[in-house]
């Protein structure tokens, strides 16, 4: 097969694993950034251009599209999947996933257990808006917010209150979350590719901090998922329609909740602390569905 990388940086974990697996297996594999691919959207053969050319035809391309890039890279896995290419994740999917609000919304419509979340723009009520979800000690996040950034602890009713009217004078758009103590600063990455759980792991903030990212000083370990967290896990995944994609999960006293399901995870963390070839079984699940893919109708 032909397979396309779309990434911004060759030289990323990530990306460089996907190359090495995608060859190891017999593959032709390029990385495109996707930040440089144009085309023309309204032709009746639509295609990508890259570097002055029309790409080739690729069987498949996997997205690694950063939250920053969401709307061009989206629009460019679009183009993709209207030339017949097979995306790993679908561009809808991928949109669908990047704003959290939609995603806890669709959630909890399928009844996938999360923390009590309220979100808010400018309430005239902040302590109506904190009493909803269960009082202080509240946990206050930024929409807009990645690895850890944004994400603030409130022990206080008082506290919560003067970080909402801080975060409502940016005319920033926030969700005001239940903290769940009993996950001790630690949550549980499952990696989910094709419906199946290949490989999860714990991450443990360091001590002081409730905020397990690897960015934010984590550390990762393995761990051994319960039947309720597996299917937690693929149940997000399948909400959200990824085929491949990391589901966070934190351990609360009423089961397993999620908190937000990430169409990009990192490879280098997991497979570190697993020791799991990740990156291949990406390519074997692309390997056995590609084919069949051509013939299904792109979603817009
Ligand atoms: P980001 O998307 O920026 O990583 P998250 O919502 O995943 O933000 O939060 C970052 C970290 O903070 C999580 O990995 C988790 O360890 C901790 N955390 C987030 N929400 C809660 C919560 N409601 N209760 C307890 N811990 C939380
Ligand atoms: N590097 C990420 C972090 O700091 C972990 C992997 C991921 O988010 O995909 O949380």
């Amino acid at each position: 097969m032909r397979i396309a990388i779309l990434s911004r940086n060759p030289r990323l974990y990530s990306t460089r694993r996907l190359v090495e697996a995608g060859e190891k297996k017999g593959h032709e594999v390029d990385v495109i950034d996707t930040m440089h691919c144009y085309m023309d959207i309204t032709s009746a053969r639509p295609s990508v251009r890259y570097k002055g050319k029309a790409l080739p035809k690729y069987d498949a391309i996997i997205p690694r599209i950063g939250a920053s890039v969401t709307f061009y890279g989206t629009a460019v896995v679009r183009q993709f999947e209207m030339m017949g290419t097979f995306s790993i994740n679908e561009s809808v999917a991928i949109s669908r996933s990047r704003d959290k609000l939609r995603s806890l919304q669709l959630l909890s419509r399928k009844g996938i257990g999360m923390p009590r979340t309220g979100f808010a723009n400018h309430p005239d009520k902040i302590d109506d808006l904190i009493k909803n979800v269960g009082g202080a000690p509240v946990v206050i996040k930024l929409l807009e917010g990645t690895q850890g950034i944004g994400v603030v602890l409130a022990d206080t009713k008082k506290s919560a209150e003067a970080i909402i009217e801080a975060f409502m004078g940016l005319n920033a758009s926030i969700l005001v979350q239940e903290f769940i103590k009993e996950a001790g600063g630690s949550d549980i990455r499952c990696l989910v590719v094709g419906g199946k759980v290949v490989a999860a792991m714990k991450r443990q903030a360091p001590p002081g901090e409730f905020r397990s990212n690897l960015h934010r000083g984590g550390s990762a370990s393995l761990v051994r998922l319960t039947p309720q967290e597996r299917k937690t896990a693929v149940d997000a995944a399948k909400t959200m329609g990824l085929n491949m994609c990391g589901v966070d999960i934190l351990r609360s006293n009423a089961g397993p909740v999620v908190m937000e399901v990430n169409s990009s995870p990192g490879l280098e963390g997991i497979e570190n602390a697993t020791n799991k070839d990740v990156a291949g079984m990406i390519i074997d699940f692309i390997a056995a569905n590609a084919a069949n893919a051509t013939a299904r109708k792109t979603r817009t």
